[in-house]
């Protein structure tokens, strides 16, 4: 099947093929027919499938009939993260070349001034994260009474972070009669009620990630007498692996911090992207990095799901996630699009208890690759098996509640990064151990934050 097979306009079809598209993936084979046909749809989908398009492309289509008004945006997209509304505003103004629509991007951390301006002139899609969304709406700058399209995309990760009472306050503000696309990568079962609630008939897709993204990660640990000798072995790694690009992830902001400053020190091409950092200089380094001008990002778990950069040889965990399911969708930054990769974590030896919980979740032993000497065993041709994180998933939460101890082990100088709105229940609706490493707070729309205009990142944009 070509995308010129599938409904969309010749406006878009040069849109797409400008880009260098002419195959739809399944995701967007099996969506953008029925989002054309105004259905609702459940999309159960991983980023790297390319579901972005499935939906940003038939709502193009959909928009380009119909008239802007003033603070009534006519669509509305809802991403969990900055950085992923960020994308998906990216991709609006890719595809939306040839079409004379207006988009908003709301997102914490920019001024709202700018937002509020946009918003008044009238726009045709509307992309929010659900806590400034919230705001703006609160204060009565914005009415969703003419938004008959909305886009929950990523709606598990919205769940994570807690943000599933806004969207029931958010979808019961818009008309009754509109089309809703839910897009998530799993559907526990909160999502799966969200879905009864708020989807009429909606259609089911579920697709698997291209195979090929599965296989290609080559995954190894790498033990390490003591966390003392990290830095060391990730050097001769990065000196030795044939690293292109690199994503290194550690656990806490601070660490991000001096590993960048040293790797600096040691001649690398380094940036960093941490929950401290505020969202222009986010942006600023996730693009040094999209462009080449660094090949190696220091990151915290803000960067972890999610984002698509293309390319990235190498994930380096310089620690082991606290939590399974975060080595999942770090060593899911690499191997994208059917590249290959490779993913090393670094283990010493309070790394123990936190690699075997990766390994319970992803279903094997990783292989061990010793510095200087290569991989061990499993052979090097056999990779690790890619974590199902849905069906993985509730066993590994159990078993962080169940084991307060594992929280002791987490270094008490620093405060772990910590998840926004941590009051809120998770998702089995039990609040997390107090004590419990967090994740980072990657979109608090946190007070004091940066308050100027973003570069390249307008609070509107024609298309
Ligand atoms: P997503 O799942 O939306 O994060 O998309 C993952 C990547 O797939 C992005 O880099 C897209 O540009 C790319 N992509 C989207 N649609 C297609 C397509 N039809 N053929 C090839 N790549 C695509």
């Amino acid at each position: 099947m070509k995308f010129a097979d599938i409904g969309l306009s010749d406006e878009l079809l040069s849109a797409v093929s400008a880009k260098g598209y002419d195959t739809p993936t399944a995701i967007q084979a099996q969506a953008i027919p029925s989002v054309l046909m105004m259905k609702d749809i459940i999309g159960v989908a991983q980023t790297g499938t390319g579901k972005t398009a499935s939906f940003v492309l038939p709502m193009i289509d959909i928009l380009a009939h119909g008239r802007r008004r003033a603070m009534m945006p006519r669509s509305l997209i809802l991403e969990p993260t900055r950085e992923l509304a960020a994308q998906v505003a990216d991709e609006f103004a890719l595809y939306g070349v040839n079409h004379d629509l207006k988009m908003a991007l709301l997102i914490g951390g920019v001024q709202m001034g700018d937002q509020v301006k946009a918003l008044n002139e009238g726009v045709d899609v509307l992309i929010a994260t659900p806590g400034r969304l919230m705001d703006l709406f609160e204060r009565g700058k914005i009415l969703l009474t003419g938004c008959d399209l909305l886009v929950i995309d990523e709606a598990d990760r919205m769940l994570d972070m807690g943000f599933i009472p806004d969207i029931e306050t958010i979808c019961s503000k818009l008309p009754a009669q509109r089309q809703t696309l839910l897009f998530s990568a799993t559907m526990p079962p909160p999502i799966k009620k969200l879905a009864d609630k708020f989807l009429t008939n909606p259609k089911y897709i579920e697709v698997a990630r291209p195979a090929s993204t599965n296989t290609q990660i080559v995954q190894f640990k790498v033990p390490v007498a003591s966390s003392r000798g990290k830095r060391e072995v990730l050097r001769e790694l990065l000196r030795t692996d044939d690293v292109k690009t690199a994503m290194i992830f550690c656990n806490r902001k601070t660490t991000v911090r001096d590993l960048a400053k040293s790797l600096k020190q040691n001649g690398f091409s380094v940036g960093e992207i941490h929950g401290d950092m505020e969202q222009p200089a986010r942006i600023a380094e996730l693009e040094r990095f999209k462009n080449g001008t660094i090949n190696i990002l220091c990151c915290s778990d803000v960067a972890a799901r999610g984002l698509d950069v293309k390319g990235v040889s190498h994930v380096f965990n310089f620690d082991t996630p606290w939590h399974p399911d975060d080595y999942v969708h770090r060593v899911g930054r690499t191997g994208r699009a059917g590249a290959t990769g490779r993913a090393f974590t670094l283990i010493a030896p309070e790394d123990q208890e936190a690699i075997e919980n990766v390994e319970k979740l992803t279903g094997g032993k990783l292989a061990v690759f010793e510095v200087g000497k290569g991989a061990k065993e499993p052979r090097e041709d056999k990779p690790a098996r890619e974590a199902k994180p849905e069906r993985a998933e509730k066993p590994a939460r159990a078993r962080r509640e169940d084991k307060p101890e594992r929280t002791e082990r987490a270094p008490k100088a620093e405060a772990p990064e910590r998840a926004p709105r941590a009051e809120r229940p998770k998702r089995d609706g039990t609040k997390p151990p107090k004590s419990a490493p967090r994740r980072e707070a990657d979109d608090a729309d946190e007070p004091g934050a940066w308050n100027g205009p973003v570069p390249g990142f307008l609070g509107v944009s024609a298309l």
